[in-house]
């Protein structure tokens, strides 16, 4: 990628994370034929998408656990833990950039928080009293999970779960939980989508679990947001702009969990070289080589992964149609 301009940053993220919405998208549509035709007992004509397995993070934080404690890689959903794995190592490395560059519900809360914008004329801010233990909501939830899958559940229990057909058809019983959707997940997704019009990032700011485990990861991160004090004329432009609602003018480095490296204060600032991303006392990370970074690592480990055998499923086509009649009564062991 050669040099590009500052303000072009915004829509090189717009036009990665929406590609990556559109891939998801059509991914869903694929597994949804691939899904009625073993209904119906027909030979599915497409094939069935990995990338759909991204939606599984809590079965990936166990196969994670499995992997790195007894050396197994589950081969039922490999997908969901190459992409587990690839947003760990965005945080370790560059902040909480998946949420920012490649998750498509980011992208989603995104484009929401802008049509509230339109409508209302500007986004809400909640109280900073409230705000603060809202917060904290979504490390909790990422606190519950951590505890049960790497604190309770020992790495047999967890072999002995990822066998189960219930996680063979848990990507199936996702699928459904959207296409046959009851009134009170019409209602959660109606009320989720209300509070995202008006308030930046809703989900991704107060509830989201995957993000909280990201942003608490990317504190090691050495690369972080650092305004030269010596050539910022105090604009404020990062700062308003800054869609974690971080004091981005007033720090010198941004430590914050919030920040997804999105470089939208970067894009914004009017001054050369006074915002950058960057690893404390060393040059500024130029954007291209962070967005580059931010692409290469994420979707090389995908490429990786496919050429090694580990990104289709090994759960073959008559498994799941004998499983299909029972997809409704399958429940969590
Ligand atoms: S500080 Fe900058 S990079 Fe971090 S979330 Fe705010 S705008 Fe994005
Ligand atoms: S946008 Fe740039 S110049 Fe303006 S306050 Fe932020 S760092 Fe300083």
């Amino acid at each position: 990628m050669g040099k590009i301009n500052r303000s072009d940053i915004r829509k090189i993220r717009y036009a990665i994370q929406w590609a990556v919405f559109l891939i998801v998208i059509y991914s869903g549509y694929k597994f949804y034929l691939f899904t009625q035709a073993l209904e119906q007992g027909l030979m599915p004509a497409v094939s069935r998408p990995p990338s759909v397995e991204g939606f599984m993070p809590i079965g990936a934080l166990m196969s994670l656990k499995l992997w790195i404690a007894e050396g197994i890689f589950d081969l039922i959903h490999p997908a969901a833990l190459v992409i587990f794995i690839g947003a760990i190592l965005l945080a370790i490395l560059l902040k909480k950039s998946f949420c920012s560059w490649i998750c498509p519900v980011g992208a989603l809360s995104d484009a929401v928080w802008k049509i509230g914008k339109r409508i209302f004329g500007k986004n809400f801010a909640i109280i900073k009293y409230i705000d603060y233990p809202l917060r904290s909501l979504k490390y909790i939830l990422m606190a519950f999970f951590l505890y049960v899958i790497i604190i309770k559940m020992t790495p047999v229990q967890i072999a002995e779960f990822l066998n189960t057909p219930y996680w063979k058809v848990s990507d199936i019983k996702l699928l459904k939980f959207f296409t046959e959707m009851s009134l009170t997940t019409k209602i959660t997704l109606g009320v989720l989508f209300g509070l995202s019009l008006l308030y930046k990032n809703f989900w991704c700011r107060y509830l989201c679990p995957y993000g909280g485990l990201l942003g608490l990861l990317s504190s090691i991160s050495p690369v972080k947001i650092r305004r030269d004090k010596t050539k910022c004329i105090q604009c404020g432009l990062c700062t308003k702009n800054c869609p974690s609602l971080l004091p981005v003018d007033k720090k010198e480095f941004i430590h914050s969990p919030e920040c997804t490296g999105c470089l939208t204060c970067v894009s914004h600032c009017p001054v050369r070289d006074a915002l950058d991303a960057a690893i404390p006392n060393r040059k500024a990370l130029r954007p291209e080589i962070f967005i580059s970074a931010v692409v290469v690592l994420f979707f090389g480990l995908i490429l990786i992964a496919k050429v090694t055998g580990k990104w289709h499923s090994s759960v073959s086509l008559d498994e799941l149609r004998d499983l299909m009649p029972f997809i409704h009564t399958l429940a969590h062991p």
